[in-house]
């Protein structure tokens, strides 16, 4: 029993957190920083946040993640970072020749006060940024938010570039919001079945899930361009693919630029995909294509086919809040049982949500934003779940508590695949009810007394 010292009894608690649900907002910015083309990330703090900034991505995405340091130390530290970073910034274009650097700060150059702004006009002024080069930054002070924050401001700072213009490119913006770079093809191959020309930053595929050449590039040919994502403020439309992830940025190019935006559910399951493919038909003026009405075909037939299956079965989520809002609502539709619903992120808008898409159940669902693992372990002890659903950290309570268990969502270190097999859009609730169902149907073959056990279900 490895969490054996875990206590039945829930204790109210208001400042302490015990294995908490989140991680550290620089690592959200760092991973949408390597959606632009030819970017190279960059921490404000010292050596050790950026190692663990990289680390916890490699071991995800299970590729080398370039990203560069101020490298603070003592001196740094007291002073400010200005120098580390203007000296950071002339050597990075000099050395590696990077288009663009995304900066984000840490929780020391933050506490410190460190104007990244100011600092940039600077490093401007002083030439240190080459003509046609670009620098842009976003505040990831990680003792607020999350990772999920992180990802956001960095996603309002890629924004910011977008420019007003009176003609119309009659593109469609859509901010996919943190989901796997498969899922981002997955999001672009929808789009285009459809007839819609969209732009979509940040865009991760063949960055962090590129194929093995034998040469290695700094700076894989993918991610969306500073040219497109300045031209985004021509959109007809941005559809926002998630309130925590995208919604900032969204409403920016909306104020900045007079691009109307939506800010819709990430397309996790039947009705949120059903949105998703209704909003880009309807921005662009197209129609839905026979390619995606025949997967929507395929997904309502194997919900009708497994259901049976599903039918009253409880389910133990964790991870992040867009994540989370498509999740519950799919397995509600499916008839499964989202008993509990656990997110570090704060956010009360959260559990308002999750209440509101559960509403019509009858037992009790018990949700909690900037909750822990502790709590959702507590919650499983006192009541059992059928199936535990989130990041590689569950598998803890998972072989203490003998429940089959779904990895889904960041970060991911155990297992593999998972950059390179959808699971938002049509086809990825396929993919996803099969792997539910697969755990299910296991663990009655693993159950079931000899007389019981079936060749077919
Ligand atoms: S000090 Fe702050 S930014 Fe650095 S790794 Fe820790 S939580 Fe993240």
């Amino acid at each position: 029993m490895l969490l054996r010292h875990t206590p039945k009894e829930v204790a109210e608690r208001k400042a302490l957190m015990i294995n908490p649900a989140k991680t550290c907002q620089p690592i959200g910015a760092m991973y949408a920083a390597l959606g632009i083309k030819g970017c190279l990330p960059h921490s404000h703090g010292s050596q050790g946040c950026c190692a663990y900034h990289r680390s916890a991505l490699t071991r995800h995405y299970k590729e080398p993640i370039s990203a560069a340091t101020s490298s603070f130390t003592e001196g740094a530290s007291v002073f400010g970072g200005q120098a580390n970073l203007m000296q950071a910034i002339n050597n990075i274009f000099t050395v590696y020749e990077p288009e663009v650097i995304a900066v984000h700060t840490t929780c020391l150059s933050e506490t410190i006060g460190d104007d990244l702004p100011q600092i940039f006009d600077k490093a401007i002024k002083e030439k240190k940024v080459p003509e046609g080069k670009t620098v842009i930054g976003a505040p990831t002070p990680s003792y607020v938010g999350s990772h999920v924050t992180g990802f956001s401001n960095m996603v309002k700072a890629m924004a910011a570039l977008a420019e007003k213009s009176e003609t119309k490119s009659g593109k469609v913006n859509v901010i996919p919001g943190w989901v796997e770079p498969c899922d981002m093809e997955e999001i672009k191959r929808i789009s285009s079945s459809i007839g819609v020309d969209i732009t979509m930053y940040p865009d991760t595929s063949g960055v962090v899930n590129g194929p093995l050449t034998g040469k290695y590039n700094m700076f894989p040919d993918a991610g969306t361009s500073i040219t497109d994502i300045k031209a985004s403020g021509a959109a007809v439309g941005t559809l926002a693919l998630g309130e925590w992830c995208s919604a900032d940025a969204a409403r920016l190019l909306d104020s900045k630029c007079k691009v109307p935006c939506s800010i819709l559910d990430m397309p996790f399951g039947l009705k949120a995909t059903d949105r998703f493919v209704d909003a880009l038909r309807t921005v662009a003026g197209t129609s839905v294509s026979e390619e995606i009405s025949k997967e929507r075909g395929q997904l309502v037939d194997m919900i009708s086919d497994m259901h049976q299956y599903f039918y009253g079965k409880r389910v133990a989520l964790y991870g992040d809040p867009d994540q989370l809002i498509a999740m519950t609502e799919f397995l509600v539709s499916i008839d499964m049982v989202p008993a509990y619903v656990v997110t570090g992120t704060p956010g009360k808008k959260f559990e308002k949500r999750i209440k509101e898409i559960t509403k019509d159940m009858v037992c009790e669902v018990k949700v909690k934003a900037h909750g822990d693992m502790f709590l959702l372990h507590q919650w499983i002890k006192n009541e059992g779940v059928d199936l535990l659903m989130g990041n590689t950290y569950g598998k803890y309570i998972a072989r203490d508590e003998d429940i089959p268990f779904l990895r889904w969502g960041f970060p991911i270190l155990d297992r593999q695949g998972h950059q390179y097999f959808p699971t938002v859009g049509y086809k990825g609730g396929l993919r996803l009810l099969e792997n539910i169902l697969g755990l299910l149907l296991d663990r009655l073959d693993r159950d079931n007394p000899e007389e019981k056990f079936e060749l077919v279900y």
